[in-house]
């Protein structure tokens, strides 16, 4: 018979096995581990009995279409927010392991490659886009064409640098001629999206664009009923903003964007820098 564990250490050990089971993360269970701590994890009355995937988002091509309230994924939030970056970064890289070469919508078709995330895996400030344009295809990086300039110039603004935020888009493979994606390919991509974000758990989300809110909220709005306060999604804060791509296209509205930004950096308790 093995050594039975500490209380500290076996209540440590299952807030791991909570956070995976709640991200749905099966693998983790199947990577090497001590045979022995796994038996004894095995016998214990609050190992989970069984490991459900996460839900779908409900995703809506009609406005004011109603949808449940969705609960935040973590059984403690105080263990899930201890885990260590280099374990969400190992669950970020399951959750990549687990799309593979994905063809599970009509995108793949057109795609060169598919644009996971970047960034911190424990980042506090995690921003939603639409999805890859041409750059981002040809890269396998999220905003990094003219757009993702801009981007990297608003996260300067506040005072962070682009590395210590993470960015994801709703669908991973860019829609031809950068439209919006179908209905069927956001349903069809966006639950890899809320388990990147159940994964970084960031203290504030921003939307950038209206495609990003629809999915997040869960309900289409037009973008100008949702900027300027601050939602909740899955547990987290969330600001709305407008994209990068259409600041580009009428730059008027950076001051408005620098507005919803300036909430962000409040509810992190961040100050701008100062330009000495
Ligand atoms: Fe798969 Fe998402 Fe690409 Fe569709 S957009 S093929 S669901 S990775």
């Amino acid at each position: 018979m093995g050594q039975s564990l500490d209380p500290a250490t076996r209540e440590a050990l299952l807030g791991r096995v909570r956070f995976y089971r709640d991200l749905g993360l099966t693998e983790f269970y199947r990577r090497p581990v001590d045979p022995a701590l796994a038996a004894r994890l095995a016998s214990t009355p609050d190992e989970p009995q069984s490991l459900g995937a996460p839900s779908l988002p409900h995703v809506l091509s009609q406005e004011d279409q109603p949808i449940p309230p969705r609960k935040p994924s973590f059984s403690s939030p105080a263990i899930a927010d201890a885990v260590p970056e280099a374990d969400r970064a190992a669950a970020l890289q399951l959750i990549r392991d687990e799309m593979g070469d994905c063809t599970r919508c009509p995108l793949h078709s057109g795609r060169n490659k598919l644009v996971f995330g970047d960034g911190s895996a424990s980042a506090r400030l995690m921003f939603v886009g639409e999805g890859p344009g041409a750059d981002e295809d040809a890269q396998g990086l999220p905003f990094v064409g003219r757009a993702g300039q801009l981007l990297n110039n608003m996260i300067a603004a506040m005072g962070l640098k682009r590395e210590e935020v993470y960015i994801a888009n709703v669908v991973k493979c860019r829609p031809p001629g950068n439209r919006v994606p179908e209905p069927e390919e956001g349903a069809t991509c966006s639950p890899f999206l809320f388990r990147q974000i159940d994964v970084v758990r960031p203290e504030v989300l921003v939307a950038l664009g209206a495609t990003a809110a629809t999915y997040l909220l869960g309900h289409r709005q037009p973008l100008a009923g949702l900027r300027g306060r601050v939602h909740s999604v899955r547990g987290t804060k969330l600001i709305v903003t407008y994209h990068p791509a259409y600041l580009l296209r009428d730059p008027r509205q950076k001051k408005e964007a620098w507005a919803d930004l300036q909430i962000a950096m409040r509810e992190l308790g961040l100050k701008p820098p100062s330009r000495g």
